[in-house]
């Protein structure tokens, strides 16, 4: 396990643009978002809100006892830096929360430019949800200022759930130390304790964590850059589709707005019945997300993420054709 561990442990900071640790701890990604706000807020966070996952993280803070203040942006749109930065000159925060990949519509936040955003608020730390971006897009840590960023094992690194990421900048780090109600299971400067011995802050989650060992060597096989580009192919691939005048004429559209979409996951609008068109699609042997919440019965959700390749995407999408002929002949 100390072999495994210290593999696991070498491979996971360059996915996430860090030479930080990496915790990993049996768990969801909430467990994590929970750490996020245990560990990096103090009392005031500003919460970039662009979908249902957004949400989930102002909630957690709210229900840490943190005051949240909320900058939302339509579904499928994305919150603009300018508009941080006219939050950050209106009121006083010591931490923003954003989600990287908002997995409930399709968009993707530019993070290097909250980054920049908060370049001149030195206090402000920065807490980001990377869960459908770890593994399928270029998450640059360090580069982009990021102050914590939290990850888990189901989406883009295509395992099975049960595992969760967590890294911390040294700013974030200071920050932890000093905060007093970080618990214990989901508090970091502990987790770091564990990490600096080889070990995790829990009993690992043993099976998950050969799982883990053997995917990080097998995306080292296949090289960083090299899965990222799959990821926009399959991407391109959907979007394409949804482009075509078939498409069109079937009345499907893409939530998420050019300029902001996910390279990992793609939310489509449907005429009619999306819960009905999943049950169209599983009967070709297609397994799709069904809509997130309050888009539960207008959208479908393709994971074009993990291992999946684009010829895959593409039987995917001729069954899509498929089932949208049956569902409105
Ligand atoms: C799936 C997901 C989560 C929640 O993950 P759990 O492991 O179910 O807690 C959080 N954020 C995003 C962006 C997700 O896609």
């Amino acid at each position: 396990m100390r072999e495994l561990l210290a593999r696991v442990y070498a491979a996971l900071p360059p996915m996430i643009g860090t030479t930080q640790p990496v915790y990993v701890a049996s768990g969801a990604a909430t467990g994590m978002m929970e750490s996020a706000i245990r560990c990096g807020a103090r009392g005031r966070v500003l919460a970039l809100v662009a979908g249902a996952f957004g949400e989930r993280f102002a909630r957690i803070a709210e229900a840490c006892g943190r005051s949240v203040t909320r900058l939302v942006a339509p579904p499928g749109d994305t919150v603009s830096a300018d508009a941080l930065s006219d939050a950050l000159e209106h009121g006083e925060y010591d931490a923003v929360t954003a989600v990287h990949v908002e997995t409930s519509t399709g968009s993707m936040a530019d993070v290097a430019s909250y980054g920049r955003a908060l370049a001149s608020h030195e206090d402000v730390l920065l807490l980001v949800d990377a869960v459908s971006s770890v593994g399928g897009v270029e998450v640059e840590m360090e580069a982009a200022r990021m102050d914590i960023v939290l990850s888990a094992s189901q989406k883009a690194l295509a395992l099975p759930p049960g595992l969760s990421f967590i890294a911390c900048s040294q700013r974030a780090m200071a920050r932890a130390v000093e905060l007093p109600d970080r618990g214990m299971y989901l508090d970091v400067v502990r987790m770091d304790e564990y990490w600096r011995r080889g070990e995790t802050a829990g009993t690992p989650a043993i099976p998950q964590l050969y799982a883990l060992d053997a995917q990080l060597d097998a995306i080292a096989r296949e090289g960083l850059a090299k899965r990222f580009a799959r990821h926009r192919a399959m991407a391109a691939a959907v979007h394409e589709w949804a482009g075509d005048a078939a498409a069109r004429e079937h009345g499907v559209g893409i939530l998420a707005e050019e300029g902001v979409r996910a390279p990992t996951v793609s939310c489509l609008t449907v005429p009619g019945d999306a819960v009905r068109l999943s049950q169209l699609l599983r009967e070709r042997g297609f397994e799709v997300g069904a809509g997130y919440g309050t888009l539960s019965a207008s959208t479908i959700r393709i994971g074009h993420m993990g291992d999946h390749t684009v010829r895959e995407v593409s039987k995917l999408l001729d069954a899509l054709d498929d089932a949208l002929g049956e569902l409105a002949p």
